[in-house]
């Protein structure tokens, strides 16, 4: 008989063993730490979805978003539409932004960060008499979140199992090889490309940093053939990077025509997303005269806004961004020495506080994390059996190492 205990559907799941096995159900978080509902407590490695870049349990965001929601919880930001909250937000962002004079597009998540992005860069080729540029290329082991667009241009072939083709004009070229993409140019020919989607740093699928000197070559071909550059960094960005960066794009200077971001946003703690639009692109749409029929109806939520406007503050006055590049050098230091492990074939690092422990046998991966669990970390396989370490930026230098070592007692 099929076992169906409980009932909450999980994404990314086989719900035969969750049923079976149960749940592993979070109670509480603090800091770089989560408990679960028996009370253990456990390192979080990856910042829950590579999200709580400030950690868990700051009462300041909860504040700020308490005094927001009994002010204005929302309205709306269709039309000439918006909350005061919302608007200082977008000028604080475009201060931020790598591109001078950025617009600020909101949305609920990265998902639709990436949706957006895709129509957007088709529907600018439209308002600049290029309407035959359609074609829209993401890279192998790509990840670019769950609708439509994004799970076409993803690189990780199970993600498109049992679709049929969702978007005509999806193109994919090899994640670590700039010829490549030169070559599908050639070949489909530049009046038919919009757009290339480039994470910085491949994160679900596997967490690959890029090879040296591939984001300015792929920047540099976008810009020889009129094909928009597009930096994915709903993972990158808000510090992740490292080199007391706010976004990739800044710290290797991508200039891109569209940046996508989310989590970090708001440190994960209410669902936010915003596209950063370079003026170039953003100005067919200011005219006058067109009207850009795309939103979401709690894309600059208020509530939202105000998470992120106090995740900003943190992130400013704690000085986070000098913490994420801390952890750069010191995950860097404590990983390495994993790869000599029998059970680890790589140690990818030293790019931002983003790293993978590469399981020799990616068929071991769930063993592996239920390993890490009996040892107090949380964690989590990406790609191919990639232990993914990606914890908040407020982990301490003791708590590094200890990571590290219970990673290594758990794969010995
Ligand atoms: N783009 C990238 C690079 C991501 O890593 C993710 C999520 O992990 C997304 C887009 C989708 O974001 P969300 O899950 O918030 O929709």
């Amino acid at each position: 008989m099929v076992t169906m205990a409980g009932s909450l559907w999980h994404g990314f799941a086989d719900m035969g063993s969750v049923s079976t096995d149960g749940p592993f159900v979070v109670t509480r978080g603090e800091g770089a730490r989560i408990w679960d509902a028996q009370g253990n407590s456990y390192l979080d490695a990856t910042a829950g979805l590579w999200f709580t870049n400030v950690g868990h349990g700051r009462t300041e965001i909860a504040d700020a978003v308490r005094a927001q929601l009994t002010t204005l919880a929302h309205y709306s930001g269709f039309g000439d539409l918006t909350a005061d909250i919302t608007d200082a937000l977008a000028d604080r962002l475009a201060a931020l932004a790598p591109v001078p004079g950025s617009k600020i597009f909101f949305t609920s998540g990265g998902s639709d960060s990436v949706d957006t992005a895709a129509k957007l860069a088709r529907r600018y080729w439209t308002e600049v008499g290029k309407p035959e540029k359609t074609v829209l290329v993401g890279r192998t082991k790509a990840y670019h979140g769950m609708h439509v667009a994004g799970t076409s241009l993803a690189g990780i072939p199970a993600n498109h199992d049992g679709y049929g083709q969702l978007m005509p004009d999806a193109e994919s070229v090899g994640w670590d090889d700039a010829k490549s993409l030169l070559g599908l140019i050639e070949r489909v020919g530049a009046d038919r490309v919009a757009a290339f989607f480039c994470e910085p740093i491949i994160g679900a699928g596997g967490v690959y940093l890029p090879p040296e000197g591939y984001l300015a070559e792929v920047r540099q071909i976008c810009r020889d053939h009129d094909v928009l550059f597009v930096a994915d960094e709903v993972v990158t960005g808000f510090g992740r990077i490292g080199g007391d960066s706010w976004f990739a794009s800044s710290r290797f200077d991508l200039q891109p025509d569209l940046m996508t971001t989310a989590k970090g946003l708001t440190s994960g703690y209410v669902p936010m997303g915003a596209v950063f639009v370079a003026p170039r692109i953003a100005e067919p749409f200011y005219a006058g005269g067109v009207w850009w029929r795309h939103g979401y109806t709690y894309g600059g939520h208020a509530g939202a806004a105000a998470a992120a406007m106090a995740n900003l503050d943190i992130i400013e006055r704690e000085g986070l961004l000098a913490e994420a590049t801390r952890l750069e050098t010191e995950l860097a230091t404590v990983l390495r020495p994993l790869a000599d492990l029998d059970a680890v074939s790589e140690v990818r690092t030293g790019l931002g506080a983003v790293s993978a422990v590469q399981l020799a046998d990616p068929a071991r991966a769930q063993d592996a994390v239920a390993a890490m669990r009996r040892h107090g970390v949380s964690g989590r396989a990406a790609g191919q059996g990639a232990l993914q370490i990606s914890p908040a930026f407020v982990m301490s230098t003791a708590e590094v190492g200890d990571l590290a070592s219970r990673i290594g007692d758990a794969l010995s």
